[in-house]
């Protein structure tokens, strides 16, 4: 008798939210007319960003294309004069990509940001693959301030590599190999 009784509560409360529905102004937002506000945390396409300095942040490390789990982002690295890593092409395969944002969470320079802007859809499957041209932009992206280069990995007027105040020597990768 208890559970009958529950199920008919459960019922009449289900039927009650229904018709309280029922009288509701319905909310129509005319897209694309209107485009909502979205959080500037949203995760859609993705840009590489610039430091400070104007210069590229991307120092061509691999780490987001190690921690993408679909394996749509490609690169090959170089090196300036000065020793500065730079991505001599980028690129990324939109229509692989599930925006989990993991690509963001490994880079070390902030170079990779994911940002609100959705509206990445083509009739041609093949246009979606961005090399860097269409990739990299001209600001910092959310983070105005931070600047890699400043704190690590070259040499400064101040020091050399591992010089700088609290900072490592460079890791010898070659010393970690079996
Ligand atoms: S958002 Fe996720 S799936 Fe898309 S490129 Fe970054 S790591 Fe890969
Ligand atoms: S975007 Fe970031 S994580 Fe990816 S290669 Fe460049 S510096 Fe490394």
């Amino acid at each position: 008798m208890a559970a009958a009784w529950e199920a008919i509560t459960a019922l009449a409360s289900g039927f009650a939210v229904t018709f309280k529905h029922l009288f509701r102004k319905p909310i129509t937002e005319q897209y694309p007319e209107y485009k909502r506000p979205l959080p500037v945390r949203t995760r859609a396409r993705i840009i590489l960003t610039r430091d400070p300095d104007g210069n590229e942040r991307c120092v061509a490390c691999y780490l987001c294309s190690a921690a993408c789990p679909v394996n749509c982002i490609s690169m090959q690295s170089a090196e300036q004069e000065n020793g500065r890593r730079y991505a001599a092409w980028f690129r990324i395969n939109f229509a692989r990509c599930i925006y989990c944002g993991l690509c963001e969470e490994a880079c070390p320079t902030s170079a990779i940001q994911l940002t609100p802007d959705f509206e990445t859809c083509e009739p041609d499957v093949l246009t979606l693959v961005y090399e860097k041209d269409r990739l990299l932009v001209d600001h910092s992206g959310k983070d105005k301030t931070y600047n890699f280069y400043r704190y690590a990995g070259v040499a400064t007027d101040v020091g050399d590599k591992g010089e700088h105040f609290r900072e490592d020597q460079p890791v010898d990768t070659k010393s970690n190999l079996p």
